[in-house]
Formats: C-alpha cells, structure tokens, sequence
C-alpha cells in the first residue's frame, strides 16, 4: 500500500512530490500525460510574483509571498534557471495612480522588502523604451522569472532520485474506497494507497467527482501568450504589468528567464478545459495593449505563441487541504498565481497530511541538490572547448539558434525526455527564430536511436502527435511506389 499517491504531474504536484520524499514515505505520482509538466505548467507567463499584487485575505495572496520566498534556494539546490529581475506596475493616469498606491500598500502590509513608487524620471532612467506617457509605476523588485518547465523537470528528478515512483502515461480513471484506505485505478493498474492527493488542474474537479464529491468546480480560463524574436531581447529588464482592473492583471511584457521577450496572457473563459489554441482576436489584442507599454514592439517579431488554461475554482481562490472523503486531499484551483505558490503549496499540504496522521519521520539521506545541466549557450567558447575535447558531443551542433549540442541532448534523454517537447524544454532545441526547422530531424534521430525505434515512434507530445508515419501505416491507403 502507498502511503500517498499524487494525481497529476504538473509544477503543484511535482513540488508535493518532492516534500513528500524528505520523509520516509513510499509515495507514487501518477501523470496522464507522457511527460511532467506538460499541462499548464508549461504553458505559463513563468513569472514569480513578487507577492505585492495578490489581494489580502485569499489563500493566493499568503502563499504567494511564502513561495516566492523559497524560489531562490530551490533554483540553487536543483539548478534550474532563476532570475530575480523585478516587475513594474504602471500608471498612465492619476486614477490608475490611486491603484498602483494600494497595491505597493499591498505589499508594505506583508513586509516585502523594495516597493515603492517611481515617478516618471525614475522610470525613463530605469526603463528607457517604455511609452512616454506613463507618470507613475510600482517597482517590485522581489518578482523574478523562471523556466516553469525546467522547474518541474528538476523537482521531479530530484523526487525520483529520493525513491518516488513516477507513472506516466498512467491517466486515473477511477477512485474506490476501500476498508484501510483508497484504491486508484490508473493506467490499467489498481493501486491501493493510504492518502490521495488531487493535483489534477483543470481536471481537478472531475478527479474529485470520481470519489463522489460535488467540489470543486473548475471553470477553465485560457491565457494566450506569444514569444518574440531575441532581436528584442533587453528592450525591458523588468515584467511590466499595467495597471490592473479588478478582473484581470492585463496584457504583460515579459523577458522570460531565457532573454526573450514575451506577450500575454490574454484571459478567456473557455468551456473546453483542454482548449489551447492561440487565435487571431487574441493576437491583435494582446499586440495593442502590450504596444501601449512599450511602443517598440511589434507583431512582426512574434516567432512562437501557445495557450493555457487556468483552473478556476468557484471562490476564485486555490482549493488546498482534506475533503469529506477520509484521505483525500485537494491542490486544486490552483490558477495564478500557483506558478510562484507552488513550493508554499507543497509545504502546507505536507503538514496538512500530517495532521492527518501521516508519519513524518525524516529522512536522513534525502538528497537536496541535483546537478545542473551544461547548456553550451551559457558558458564560455573556453569551457565549450574544453568539454568538447574530453566529450566530442559537446562539438556537434544539433540547434543552430540555441547553441544546442548533442551532448546536451543526450543528457535530457538520460534525464527523461521522450518526446520533442520534453527535449525543447530541457535544452531550448527548436525554441528559437527557426522554430525547430534545422534541428527537428536530427533531435528525433537520438531519441529513436535511445528507445531502439524508428523515426515513426518519435511524437511532438505524446500518442497522437507523430510528425512522420512508416509508409506501411498509412492505414487502407494505397503507398505510391
Ligand atoms: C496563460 C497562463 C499564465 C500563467 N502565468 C503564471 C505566472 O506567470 N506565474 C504564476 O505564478 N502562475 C501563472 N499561471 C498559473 C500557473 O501556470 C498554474 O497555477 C500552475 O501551472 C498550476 O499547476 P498544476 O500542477 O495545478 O496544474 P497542471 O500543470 O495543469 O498539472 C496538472 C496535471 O494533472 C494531470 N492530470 C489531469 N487529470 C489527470 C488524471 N485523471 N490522471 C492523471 N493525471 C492527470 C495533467 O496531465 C497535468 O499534467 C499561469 C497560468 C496560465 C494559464
């Protein structure tokens, strides 16, 4: 019997995961998807809010501030990329003047360190390309950027090698109650287990429902996001947020952990919770008002563009703790700011559970620290030079844009990677102005050669996204000789 399972291998349930394994617990997660951090987790702003922003009184706003606090040592500890860059907030008139003072009040009442406001001369100084028009911004300098999907992949990793046992492409189709405890039935296996928790995101509420309860109810709300070309790369330092409405934070500026600049998320309520299409009323919008922060951008530099949704429970607030149904916990509604509350969610759920009776001995081996991975495009053409002379990967240049090299594919294989997407995200292979034009052959060439398969096994994200077919299955078509 597991003493917990984790349902859904997004960044709340890999940083559960990770907790849990400081202690001497046999614990499972199980993800339906065919790598972690494929669901909303990668498809985020990846921003660390820097706590200021999240209205009083709401779980979201206490645990945004805990977890951006714990972002800077779990980066350390699992070598994923991290950068405390700052955001500001802006004011274009003396009405969004009277917000930006609640918010930066917002953030005295917590004790953030830094917040204050700037005045335009401040502004021009720190900030030279944003519109001129502009009198009034929030600095918050403890926001910060992150690689969500490197975060996740790294919190996993971590988990694993402390013992926890990762399923994937395990979807659960069903929770019984049994005498001593629940049974999940996943992936064609029924896995007996003391506690459940549902980390499930959008699809938390119908997890929930297979143990009979009626909450909560997620609602599903799409944010479109588009990347722009690094030609644009430090025409802001800092996030940059308008002022925000009391339904929406707007349409940001971002420069993303890896230097490139990105726009979004839009926000729209969708009845399909797995609808991640990005669409032209989208685009437009989102180029306007991200135009009208900073004037030099351009659609015409847009070079990629994805969609999330975010799981939205009914209070609008996260969802965390025990149900009515013995052992069965939610992290659910875990919409923004989840991303930068993630670790502070993994912690109160741990002590939630052991509240519960779960046994919290320690584990004197934990192991806190994963190496970093090497990405020749962050050291020196020294270094490079010195890696390739030992390893001859380190010389072959698998992603033009990126500087991605073989050596580094390899070593996301060996660290789990299985599909296109899980190599994009570890090394940044097919992240840049080609799109994966270049590299996209020569990346499913390893990953068929690691798995002793063709090129026809290789898929973008999992069944159902091959790029190439075996001529012998084009099913009931005639193969033109
Ligand atoms: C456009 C956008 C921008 C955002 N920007 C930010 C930001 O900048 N900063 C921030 O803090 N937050 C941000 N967020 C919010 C943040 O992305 C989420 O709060 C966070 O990713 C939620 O993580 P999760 O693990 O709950 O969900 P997910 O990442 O969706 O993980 C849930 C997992 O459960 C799996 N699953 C579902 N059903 C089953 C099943 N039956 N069996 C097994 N597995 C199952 C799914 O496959 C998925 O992998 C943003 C969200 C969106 C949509």
């Amino acid at each position: 019997m597991k003493d917990v399972t984790i349902i859904g291998g997004g960044v709340i349930g890999c940083a559960i995961a990770r907790e849990l394994t400081r202690y001497r617990l046999d614990v499972l997660l199980v993800e339906s998807e065919v790598e972690v951090g494929f669901g909303t987790s990668k498809s985020n702003s990846g921003i660390i809010h820097g706590g200021h922003h999240t209205e009083p009184g709401t779980l979201k706003g206490e645990l945004a501030w805990a977890g951006n606090q714990r972002w800077v040592r779990l980066a350390q500890e699992l070598g994923f990329g991290f950068r405390r860059n700052g955001d500001l907030t802006v004011a274009f008139d003396e009405s969004d003047v009277e917000v930006l003072e609640r918010i930066a009040l917002q953030g005295r009442e917590r004790d953030i360190p830094g917040v204050e406001i700037w005045g335009p001369e401040r502004i021009r100084l720190e900030e030279p390309n944003l519109n001129q028009d502009i009198i009034a911004a929030v600095d918050g300098p403890t926001a910060g950027v992150v690689n969500p999907y490197e975060a996740c992949f790294a919190l996993i990793e971590c988990a694993v090698a402390n013992g926890l046992e990762l399923r994937v492409n395990a979807p659960v189709t069903a929770i019984e109650q049994g005498a001593d405890g629940l049974l999940v039935h996943a992936g064609g296996d029924e896995i007996p287990t003391r506690f459940v928790i549902n980390a499930a995101g959008v699809h938390a509420e119908k997890v929930a429902r297979m143990v009979g309860l009626l909450e909560p109810s997620i609602r599903g709300r799409k944010g479109e996001e588009y990347l722009l070309d690094k030609r644009l790369a430090g025409i802001v330092q800092r996030t940059i947020f308008p002022c925000p409405t009391p339904n929406s934070k707007g349409i940001l500026v971002i420069p993303t952990f890896d230097g490139t600049i990105m726009v979004g998320p839009t926000a729209q309520a969708v009845e399909d919770l797995d609808d991640v299409t990005t669409t032209a009323v989208g685009a437009a919008s989102t180029f306007d008002l991200a135009r009208r922060l900073v004037p030099g951008i351009s659609e015409r530099d847009c070079i990629a563009e994805f969609a999330g949704v975010r799981a939205v429970a009914a209070d609008n607030d996260f969802v965390i703790g025990p149900t009515s149904v013995a052992g069965f916990f939610n992290a659910a509604g875990i919409q923004s700011p989840g991303l930068t509350a993630a670790p502070a969610i993994a912690e109160l759920l741990v002590t939630m559970l052991g509240d519960a009776g779960l046994d919290l001995s320690p584990r004197p081996e934990f192991r806190r620290t994963m190496p970093r991975p090497v990405h020749a495009a962050s050291i020196s053409i020294g270094e490079l030079t010195e890696l390739a002379e030992r390893d001859r990967d380190f010389a072959r240049v698998v992603c033009r844009c990126e500087l991605v090299t073989e050596a580094e594919i390899h070593d996301a294989i060996r660290r789990g990677a299985r599909t296109l997407d899980g190599l994009k995200f570890r090394t940044r292979a097919g992240m840049g102005r080609c799109q994966g034009g270049f590299c996209t052959p020569r990346c499913m060439q390893l990953l068929a050669a690691d798995a002793d398969g063709g090129m026809s096994d290789i898929t973008k994200r999992g069944d159902g996204s091959w790029l190439v077919l075996d001529r012998g299955d084009l099913r009931g078509e005639e193969v033109p000789a």
